[in-house]
């Protein structure tokens, strides 16, 4: 008999996604194999698609994955208390879970780590991304179950929303009464409004940009209590209006701008506030930057890398409540082999579209 092949979307080069058959592995004893049900698109798609990140290629691009479980190991089953049927969010990193970093508990800064979607299609059985219908889920894996009655367009928002509760709440550490801005309200400023609001945040400011003005609206739905567009008015000078001139608690960027929004931030942040930085700016040196000013106001300036498991399972804890209106944030469903089109989209290059949570959803 022939081995039993699944379609993946393959990156060869910057720009370039082909499809393949791939031949699904002999599942082993620590492993799983996932049908995948859904693939969130994000930023880190674009910029993967565009420049393939200094990646080995080919490879298969996909992080955000969610789906079944559709063979599993004794091992696996054991060591992850699933089985096949059950449906699964997967964490992205793949960190040894041995090394000094992993033992203090900042597993995602494992020395050792691997990520989903950036892995060779060389290595081993070449499955490691969820642009396909199928994954495999190394023994390093952790998952998260989820609850099948959830439409995949919404389960898998728990990756988006698990950055919002880990960069807006678990680091900033906001709570109750507190005030905070998001700079950028795509798909990761939505989710950090809606994790902040769930924490009690008493004033929520979201920033963005003219075109924006959509995102900015449905940040309002989700619980924003103000909206900037920061080039029609003074953001420094709403700031000061909206927080009676203290500045806020904490400031989140998630912005791809790099001068106006990180010097912004530091300026809109209380003294002794905090700033987060979770948008990345593509490596390029900052031209007006005054250090001294995180000195005299005493600010905590942190940097935001990924996502742990905390922030996840607030994440499915707040989609299995089902009191937020999650959907209102789905724009579109590609196919698996429109990728490319799922990234263009979201990337804002296919005029009339605007994507703002959108996901590749495999045709089984
Ligand atoms: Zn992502
Ligand atoms: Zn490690």
């Amino acid at each position: 008999m022939a081995q039993k092949t699944t379609f993946a979307m393959v990156l060869t080069a910057p720009g370039v996604l082909e499809p393949r058959d791939i031949p699904l592995p002999q599942i082993t004893d620590d492993r799983a194999l996932l049908r995948i049900e859904a693939c969130g698109i994000c930023g880190t798609d674009c910029e993967q698609f565009k420049s393939g990140l200094g990646l080995p290629m080919p490879h298969i691009p996909g992080h955000e994955p969610l789906g079944v479980i559709e063979a599993i190991g004794d091992a696996a089953a054991l060591r992850w208390g699933v089985d096949v049927g059950d449906r699964v969010a997967v964490e992205t990193l793949l960190s040894c879970h041995i090394c000094k970093r992993c033992l203090s508990g900042e597993y995602h800064l494992c020395a050792n780590r691997q990520i989903y979607s950036t892995i060779p299609l060389a290595e081993g059985h070449g499955l490691w991304g969820a642009y396909a219908n199928h994954m495999v889920l190394d023994s390093r894996s952790i998952l998260h179950r989820m609850d099948k009655s959830i439409p995949a367009q919404i389960a898998v928002m728990y990756n988006p929303l698990g950055a919002g509760f880990r960069w807006a709440v678990e680091l900033s550490q906001t709570k109750f009464g507190d005030s905070i801005l998001i700079q950028g309200p795509g798909q990761r400023g939505l989710a950090a409004v809606i994790a902040a609001k769930s924490v009690g945040a008493k004033t929520i400011i979201v920033s963005g940009l003219a075109a924006d003005q959509n995102k900015l609206n449905l940040a309002k739905e989700f619980g924003a209590t103000d909206v900037i567009d920061v080039e029609n008015e003074n953001l420094r000078e709403r700031i000061r209006e909206i927080t009676g001139g203290e500045g806020v608690n904490t400031v989140l960027d998630v912005s791809p701008g790099l001068d106006g929004p990180v010097n912004d931030a530091i300026t809109a942040a209380r003294v002794g506030g905090t700033v987060v930085l979770a948008g990345v700016k593509g490596f390029k040196p900052m031209a007006r930057f005054v250090s001294d000013k995180i000195v005299f106001k005493e600010l905590r300036v942190l940097g935001a890398f990924g996502v742990t498991s905390s922030g996840y399972a607030k994440a499915i804890d707040l989609i299995h409540g089902g009191t937020v209106p999650l959907e209102k944030m789905h724009t579109h469903d590609f196919t698996v082999a429109d990728a490319a089109l799922a990234i263009r989209t979201l990337g804002r290059e296919i005029p009339g579209e605007e994507s703002i949570h959108s996901c590749l959803i495999p045709e089984h």
